[in-house]
């Protein structure tokens, strides 16, 4: 793939100024820079943006439509990225995610999880999942509620095809540091409780280009990462020539 060495360097400048982001919230915080997991969630841009974005350092990207995340895996097959799936998912498309993707971060359903689990191919490793829980319950969105974290998380770690990775959560934005930690804190808690219950969890899958720093300090060990490596989404840059 040929690619347009403006946007190669736009995006390496892009993920050079998160990971210093990332390494100066690791060393507040008093953690290894090396304990984070940048997601580069890669949703609306295309390959070229993905393979420059490889090219920089990053293998592992986030997509929330399954049938476009399918159609750019095709197209980077040769490429050895981790596919994350970060959006929600219909009991119709639970095979696609279950034969291409190698981590969920939206099982919020046991119905879900039992249709991935029986649909994982045998030839592939578990699918690594991430139960998403929502900590600002006040709207109907994604997730579940805190009180449903351990139940569901103990029927999970009993599917064969599925590892349980920990938790993921999407609070809305909020600009003020502290809060947010706050915010972020509630989920840690609850990862917290799974470990002390005996779950083999190690994942934290929280923190977005605006509250990255909030979510590291409150222990998150994947973020996930749009805007800030690929530029704002309403207003991609145009599609390279080759
Ligand atoms: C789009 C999206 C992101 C990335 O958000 P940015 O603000 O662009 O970094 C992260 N997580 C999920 C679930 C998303 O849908």
């Amino acid at each position: 793939m040929k690619l347009s060495s403006q946007l190669m360097d736009r995006i390496l400048k892009n993920i050079q100024d998160v990971k210093e982001r990332v390494a100066s919230a690791c060393k507040l915080a008093g953690r290894d820079p090396k304990s984070v997991t940048i997601l580069g969630v890669s949703k609306t841009y295309g390959v070229d943006s993905i393979s420059a974005a490889f090219d920089a350092g990053l293998d592992a990207f986030g997509e929330n439509y399954i049938a476009e995340a399918v159609q750019k895996k095709q197209a980077l097959a040769s490429f050895n990225i981790k596919w994350h799936c970060i959006g929600p998912i219909q009991s119709n498309k639970t095979r696609l995610v279950a034969e291409n993707f190698d981590w969920v971060h939206t099982v919020d359903r046991i119905k879900i999880a039992q249709r991935l689990s029986e649909q994982r191919p045998k030839y592939l490793n578990p699918l690594q999942v991430c139960i998403q829980v929502n900590v600002d319950s006040a709207q109907t969105k994604s997730g579940v509620k805190a009180e449903e974290v351990l139940p569901l998380a103990i029927q999970i770690a009993d599917l064969p095809g599925l590892q349980l990775r920990g938790l993921m959560a999407i609070p809305d934005p909020i600009l003020d540091y502290e809060a947010s930690c706050q915010v972020f804190r509630r989920v840690k808690c609850l990862w917290d409780d799974m470990r002390q219950y005996g779950l083999a969890v190690d994942t934290l899958s929280m923190g977005m280009s605006l509250d990255l720093e909030a979510a590291i300090q409150a222990g998150s060990t994947i973020v996930r990462v749009g805007t800030a490596i690929f530029g704002v989404r309403d207003n991609p840059l145009p599609p390279i020539k080759t």
